[in-house]
């Protein structure tokens, strides 16, 4: 068996979330690079340079780039070789709440939808599991905002719908949210499973590198059409017109019912900040485990 310090989790988690708030992937900033060369529209190309000077500036000054630094989400790839002798969630949530304390970071979160009353300290976190062989951990966590979260939708579709309803709706959804999400997006899309299914496939799509290149075919030829279409609605850099709606769209795929076709569409908007982390567990002798 193999075992990773608690305290381990909890520094990485803190400087996880403290790098991605002030920090985009460089494929990302690339592509709005790239993106205010595409577009003619000058109101468009201005809005991305803003957007680029603002990583610049969030950068320089160590401040984070958008005033909402968002409620954790978190993926756990989990060795089947690991043992942990204490709470795994508890560590991410003390790290989490470390990173919003320590770095002055907005607190998001309230403790009931209801009554609003902030636990001042950003958790919990939103934490999923799964198992992967062997002995590491690899945590994937985005800070992730709430005007993209409330453009998000989910709909359940009937199989005699088929792809075109699937792509209509993604469209609608994107339409109907112009601005709202702070454009341009990372589009994630869960196609299956079931009900939390889906939308659970369309969360971790957003994390998906923006140059990943998916093996499905299906997926993959989908990811593609709805680049093009998306990136035709005239959406545009926060809602105001242009050619760049999106800079990626990602598609998951999972078997489901027959009587069923779930979609979910998971809208990032361009403060896409993920982070993650490989840790590998040292290796515990049989006399530590007695
Ligand atoms: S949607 Fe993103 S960029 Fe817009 S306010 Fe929220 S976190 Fe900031």
């Amino acid at each position: 068996m193999y075992k990773i310090e608690r305290k381990t989790i909890v520094e990485n988690v803190k400087r996880m979330l403290l790098e991605s708030v002030k920090t985009l992937d460089k494929e990302v900033l690339d592509s709005f690079e790239k993106s205010r060369e595409n577009e003619d529209n000058p109101l468009a190309k201005s809005i991305l340079d803003k957007i680029i000077e603002n990583h610049e500036i969030a950068n320089s000054k160590d401040i984070p780039l958008c005033q909402d630094t968002g409620l954790v989400v978190c993926f756990l790839e989990i060795g089947r070789e690991l043992n942990f002798d204490y709470d795994l969630e508890d560590a991410i949530n003390t790290g989490v709440s470390q990173a919003y304390i320590d770095g002055y970071l907005r607190k998001s979160v309230v403790k009931h939808p209801l009554n609003r009353i902030n636990t001042l300290d950003n958790t919990p976190a939103v934490i999923h599991h799964s198992f992967i062989p062997g002995n590491r951990l690899i945590i994937h966590i985005a800070p992730k905002g709430g005007g993209s979260e409330n453009m998000s939708a989910l709909k359940m579709l009937s199989p005699s719908d088929g792809k075109e309803d699937i792509v209509n709706f993604i469209l609608e959804t994107i339409k109907k949210a112009g601005g709202r999400p702070c454009p341009p997006l990372i589009v994630g899309v869960g196609i299956g499973g079931n009900f939390e299914k889906v939308a659970w496939l369309a969360k971790k799509a957003i994390l998906r590198p923006l140059g990943d290149v998916t093996e499905n075919e299906i997926d993959r030829n989908l990811e593609i059409e709805l680049m093009e279409k998306i990136n035709k609605l005239d959406v545009g850099p926060m809602g105001l017109g242009g050619v760049t709606t999106c800079i990626g769209v990602k598609v998951n795929s999972y078997p489901c019912h027959i009587a069923s076709l779930p979609v979910a569409v998971n809208l990032q908007c361009h403060s896409a900040r993920k982070n993650e982390v490989i840790l590998v567990g040292k290796e515990i002798n049989d006399t530590d485990n007695r």
